[in-house]
């Protein structure tokens, strides 16, 4: 093995380091005046461990926190970080367990609150533009072209009730070795995504990386199953990729896995108080109904009702519906796997 240099750092074969990415910020609109730990004037800091391992192999990004308050995956990304030896690696691995720093700290619980930035639908970024956009262009040429696959672990966000599951990409050239990882891991729910502007999607349709978005966890609180449940899928992905011996053990062979050719998302046509009719992780028939919106003073605004067959994934529990608002997602057209 060689030695790797990232992010200005240089190290070792077998070697750990804890390490800042630093993006430089400095000076922007609202620079310095939401997140806590930071100066005005300064970068936009987070955190990173960097493992190089011993011997030459294929190299796993773990990004954890892009969405603040979807916590499952931090605590995961950091416990493997720390516990992995690099001396019985053969690649490397990055963790980035908390991408929205400013977030979490501030508890703005989806975006960058800088400028209200969504990562996982804002890439490639611009080297000029925003906060957001500038931690986006980071991403694009400094991190992704390091990954030989892309795991970003996020984990139903506030208000949502959601069933463990997997996207991935549809992307040829990314989609195959996507898939066969997802099925690697202990994940029930595998869904086929077109999308293209987020960390994962954007690495696999413009540069042919693979990747998942793990989604584990929901409404806003950090649970400690699943934590435990993320630890071990970073755990199978490096055996999986082979930059780590095999984890036996760990897999359970009697999970039912289900590929989703798509995801049907159903967001609020009105401002309304919205009462799901249905729960996460069931089945529903084409015209059965999902929820009903009603005003403030009870009475009915809208009905809505299942376009087609479906498995519903995530339901929006949070009552208060304003127009745009993300309420239900059921996954079509699915197989076993
Ligand atoms: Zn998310």
């Amino acid at each position: 093995m060689t030695h790797w240099t990232i992010f200005g750092e240089t190290l070792a074969p077998g070697e750990k380091r804890q390490t800042v990415i630093r993006v430089p910020v400095g000076g922007l609109a609202n620079d310095g005046e939401v997140y806590p730990g930071r100066r005005r004037g300064g970068d936009y800091e987070k955190p990173a461990i960097l493992v190089n391992g011993l011997k030459p192999g294929r190299t796993l990004l773990v990004t954890a926190g892009m969405h603040a308050g979807e916590f499952n995956g931090t605590p995961a990304a950091i416990r493997v970080a720390r516990a992995l030896e690099p001396s019985e690696m053969s690649g490397r691995a990055i963790f980035l367990p908390c991408v929205n720093t400013s977030g979490f700290w501030t508890m703005f619980p989806r975006m960058l609150p800088e400028d209200n930035y969504n990562l996982n639908a804002g890439y490639p970024g611009r080297p000029d533009g925003t906060v957001g956009e500038r931690v986006a262009d980071f991403f694009v040429r400094e991190i992704l072209p390091q990954a030989d696959f892309i795991l970003d672990l996020h984990g139903g966000s506030r208000g949502e009730r959601m069933t463990p599951l997997a996207f991935f990409p549809t992307h040829p050239g990314a989609r195959e070795a996507s898939l066969k990882a997802a099925k690697a891991l202990n994940l029930g729910f595998l869904i086929e995504s077109q999308a293209t502007k987020g960390q994962y999607s954007y690495a696999a349709s413009k540069l042919g990386i693979p990747g998942l978005l793990v989604e584990r966890g929901e409404g806003y609180l950090c649970d400690i199953d699943l934590v435990e449940a993320n630890r071990r899928d970073i755990l199978l992905l490096l055996a999986h990729l082979g930059i780590l011996p095999e984890q036996p053990g760990l897999r359970d062979d009697t999970l039912r896995r289900r590929v989703f050719r798509e995801a049907v998302y159903v967001d609020s046509e009105w401002d309304g108080l919205w009462y799901p009719a249905v729960d996460k992780n069931r089945p529903v028939q084409k015209g059965q109904l999902l929820g009903t919106l009603e005003d403030l003073y009870g009475s009915p605004v809208a009905e809505v009702r299942a376009r087609c067959d479906g498995h519903v994934l995530y339901v929006y529990t949070g009552l208060a519906a304003p127009k745009g608002e993300f309420l239900i997602a059921y996954g079509v057209g699915d197989s076993e796997v």
